[in-house]
């Protein structure tokens, strides 16, 4: 093993080099063709999408908060509706609910997953609840047969956000088929990424695909007709061109994703301070992060081994270092620390190691081998 070489989060280039002939000779005929925004590339992007997802409508656009953002808009979210959502994801989740004008309710995770505590939902609903919003994160589906028991019982909607999932089942659907509308992300550190941002939304509802298709082009079903206000959120020719390739590829990379958390799985699950992440035997996971525990009766710990890891050359990171119960932003909310213990708890130990389809047995040999050192 050489101990010299640094391993980085993840490495895009590598994946591009793989592919680079068919990419390069796809972005150019976009180029040779004049239609750089929607159009057949654009389409035939989101037939595909759909069909992979299991779905009848795919809708691309510009991100995955705008996907968020869009699918609120096309269910009518707005002031004073409230959506049920986890504190332990990235901000864009939240982010969406404020831009709408909704409030973000906080519903704590499950230590074992990251993902919402679905024991806890029924509890959080009100009369404003709108719409339950389950975040997969770090690539692991939530329990979506719970969660939809519970939308169906109060007349929820469902909006999955399946930003780092894309290709993840439970119970054999691919997430962003069992929910109202899905949400994903091309972002190119997603599993299915873009090379610049991407969005899509996936949904068996033709009047809401209809609807997200005329919010998306500034309200307007013909042209420079409005009937709503909406944005401008569309999916560039060449980065379609670029995901139809992706796509086909997807499969494979997520299973060198599961191949690589086996590994690291059997190699550090006997360390007394190292927690590894749990996945639900209902679901198939796809390792957006490999994201493990890092505990001991000192609050600094986590932050000083991924300190001592950096220094030997091997990157981490820290998916997410403060809850968004817990955000400047929302002060308002009125959350203190201590509201939702168990999301305060992962974030003081969480730490995401190096993962990415490509991640080689030296590289990740490398990785554990500093790892237990940094440990002992
Ligand atoms: C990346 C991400 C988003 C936002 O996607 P963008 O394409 O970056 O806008 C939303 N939710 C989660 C959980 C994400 O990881």
């Amino acid at each position: 093993m050489d101990l010299s070489v640094n391993i980085p989060p993840l490495d895009l280039v590598r994946q591009y080099t793989t592919i680079e002939a068919e990419v390069s000779d796809a972005v150019l005929k976009v180029l040779a063709s004049g239609g750089y925004i929607g159009g057949p590339v654009v389409k035939d992007f989101e037939q595909q999408f759909a069909n992979y997802t299991g779905v009848a409508e795919c809708v691309a656009c510009n991100s995955g908060t705008d996907a968020l953002f869009l699918a609120l808009k096309a269910l009518e979210v707005g002031a004073g509706d409230e959506v049920i959502t986890s504190p332990f994801t990235f901000f864009a989740t939240t982010e969406v609910i404020t831009a709408v004008g909704a409030t973000p309710v906080f519903v704590d995770i499950d230590a074992a997953t990251f993902n919402l505590d679905v024991e806890k939902l029924t509890a959080a609903i009100t009369h404003k609840t709108k719409a339950i919003m389950p975040v997969h994160l770090f690539g692991q589906p939530v329990d979506m047969t719970a969660v939809m028991k519970i939308a169906q019982a109060s007349n929820l909607y469902v909006i999955e956000d399946c930003a780092q999932s894309t290709g993840a089942m439970w119970e054999g659907q691919k997430v962003g088929s069992i929910g109202h509308i899905g949400c994903f992300s091309f972002y190119p550190t997603k599993n299915l990424g873009a090379c610049g941002d991407g969005g899509a939304m996936t949904t068996n509802d033709a009047v809401i695909a209809a609807k997200i298709r005329m919010l998306r082009e500034h309200g307007s079903r013909t042209r420079y007709i409005h009937e709503e206000i909406g944005v401008n959120s569309r999916l560039d020719a060449i980065q379609a061109a670029i995901l139809q390739i992706k796509l086909r590829y997807l499969d494979h990379w997520n299973e060198q994703r599961q191949a690589i958390a086996q590994r690291y799985h059997e190699f550090l699950a006997h360390i007394p301070t190292v927690a590894i992440p749990q996945e639900l035997t209902r679901g198939v996971g796809v390792w957006n992060q490999y994201t493990i525990r890092l505990a001991k009766n000192d609050s600094n710990y986590r932050d000083r081994v991924r300190q001592m890891l950096q220094e030997r050359g091997v990157s981490s990171m820290v998916y997410y270092p403060l809850a968004l119960h817990l955000q400047p932003v929302y002060e308002n909310l009125g959350y203190q620390p201590g509201s939702l213990p168990v999301s305060e708890q992962a974030s003081r130990e969480v730490l995401s190691l190096p993962m990415f389809p490509e991640m080689t047995i030296e590289q990740q040999d490398k990785v554990v081998y500093t790892l237990k050192d940094c440990l002992s």
